[in-house]
C-alpha cells in the first residue's frame, strides 16, 4: 500500500513543504559554488530554515560562512554551511543544575551542485527532506536536540579537502557542538533500477531500496535500523559496511572523528552526476517513504544512551537478517552463483555486500 494513497488520515511529512523546497533547490543552473544559483539556494534555505523554527546555535548565526583555498586555483573562496537546532523535548524536564543536556543528534546533506544544472537526486531530494524533518520535529520534538546541517561544497573539486563543508565545520565546531550521531544523506530521490551486473534481475522489484551505511559505529544504530527497517511502508533498507563502500559524502568528517554515524542513500542511478538528475527521475513517494521511516528512526536514537563516542560493533548478523528480507532467495541465488554455500558465514554476507556495492555505487 502506498502510504501517499489519498483519503486516509495524515501521516507525518504530509503538511511538510517538501515539494516546495525541492522545486525551489532544483535550479535549472544548479547550486555550484561560485554560482549565482549558490548563492540564490543559500538564500532561500536560510530564509526556510527561519521560517521553521530552526534556532541558530548559541553564540552562532544559522548560516557559517567560511573561507578557504580552491584545491585547483589556490585562490580563496567563500562557502557557507547552514546549520540550525530544534530543542529537545528532554531538555527541560528535571533539574537543569543538576542535569546536563544529551548531546543532540545532527541530520545534514549537502546542497552545493556538482554541475550547472538542477542536481535533483544530488541533493536538492535529500536537503528538501532535512527541512521537511525539521518542520515535522519542530511540531513534535524529539528528546534530544536535533541539529540540521546543510553543508556547503561537498562535490569535487572540494571533496574530501579542507574546503568541503562537512569536514570545514568540523573544525570550527566548538567541543559542546560535537553530536552525538550523525545521519548524511546523500542520493535519497531516485528508484533502483535494473542496472548491468549480478543483481539487474532483482531489480525493479527492488525499487525502494535503500542503502545504510556506518551501523557498524555504534550497536544502538545497527539496533534501530534493523528492527525498524521492517515496518509497512518503510523503504527496504541494505546495511553496508563503510569498510566496503568506503567515504562517499559528509559522513567522512563524523567516521574520522569517531562520532556514530549513519549515511542514507539509493546509490549512483543511470543519471548521477549529468544534466538530466532532474525532477522527472526522482521517486517523491520513495523520498516521503525514507522521510518517515527516518524520522521514526531519529525519535528512536532520540530516546537512546549513545554516549559521545563511536562503538564499534558487529553487523554481519543484522546484514544477513536485512539482505535476506530484501531479496529473498534471490540472495542465495547469487551466493550459490559464486560457488558459496549461503549467508551463515559473515565472510558470504560481505561477498553479497561487495557485489551490490560494485552495482551501485560505482
Ligand atoms: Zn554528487
Amino acid at each position: 500500500m502506498s502510504p501517499d494513497a489519498g483519503g486516509g488520515a495524515a501521516t507525518p511529512l504530509d503538511a511538510a513543504h517538501l515539494e516546495e523546497d525541492l522545486a525551489a533547490l532544483c535550479l535549472p543552473l544548479g547550486r555550484r559554488v561560485g554560482m549565482p544559483g549558490h548563492a540564490t539556494a543559500r538564500r532561500y534555505l536560510r530564509r526556510r530554515m527561519e521560517a521553521i523554527g530552526l534556532n541558530p546555535l548559541p553564540g552562532r548565526e544559522l548560516e557559517w560562512p567560511y573561507r578557504a583555498r580552491h584545491p585547483q586555483v589556490g585562490e580563496l573562496c567563500d562557502f557557507c554551511n547552514l546549520v540550525g537546532v530544534l530543542p529537545g523535548q528532554g531538555n527541560g524536564r528535571g533539574d537543569a543544575r543538576h542535569r546536563a543536556a544529551p548531546a543532540p543528534l545532527l541530520l545534514g546533506a549537502h546542497y552545493d551542485s556538482v554541475i550547472d544544472a538542477p542536481c535533483a537526486d544530488d541533493n536538492a531530494a535529500a536537503v528538501a527532506l532535512c527541512l521537511a524533518i525539521a518542520e515535522e520535529v519542530r511540531r513534535a520534538p524529539l528528546e534530544r536536540d536535533l541539529v540540521i546541517a546543510l553543508f556547503d561544497a561537498e562535490e569535487p573539486p572540494f571533496f574530501l579537502t579542507p574546503a568541503m563543508g562537512s569536514v570545514h565545520w568540523w573544525e570550527e565546531k566548538r567541543e559542546t557542538e560535537r553530536p552525538a550521531a550523525a545521519i548524511i544523506l546523500d542520493l535519497i530521490g531516485h528508484d533502483v533500477e535494473k542496472r548491468p551486473g549480478p543483481f539487474r534481475d532483482a531489480a525493479p522489484a527492488v525499487s525502494d531500496l535503500l542503502f545504510a551505511i556506518g551501523a557498524e559505529s555504534h550497536p544502538e544504530i545497527r539496533n534501530v535500523v534493523e528492527h525498524s527497517s521492517v515496518a509497512l511502508g518503510a523503504p527496504r533498507v541494505v546495511l553496508a559496511p563503510q569498510r566496503c563502500i568506503g567515504d562517499l559524502s559528509d559522513y567522512h568528517a563524523f567516521r574520522v572523528h569517531g562520532v556514530p554515524y549513519l549515511f542514507l542513500s539509493c546509490g549512483r542511478g543511470e543519471h548521477y552526476h549529468s544534466e538530466s538528475d532532474t525532477l522527472e527521475w526522482l521517486n517523491l513517494a520513495k523520498v516521503r517513504s525514507v522521510g518517515r521511516w527516518l524520522l521514526h528512526v531519529l525519535r528512536l536514537l532520540g530516546a537512546r544512551t549513545l554516549g559521545k563516542t563511536a562503538l564499534p560493533c558487529d553487523t554481519s548478523a543484522a546484514e544477513a537478517r536485512l539482505l535476506h528480507a530484501t531479496f529473498g532467495s534471490f540472495a542465495e541465488q547469487m551466493l550459490a552463483a559464486q560457488g558459496l554455500a549461503g549467508m551463515q558465514r559473515s565472510r558470504d554476507v560481505e561477498m553479497l555486500v561487495y557485489m551490490l556495492r560494485n552495482t551501485y555505487f560505482i
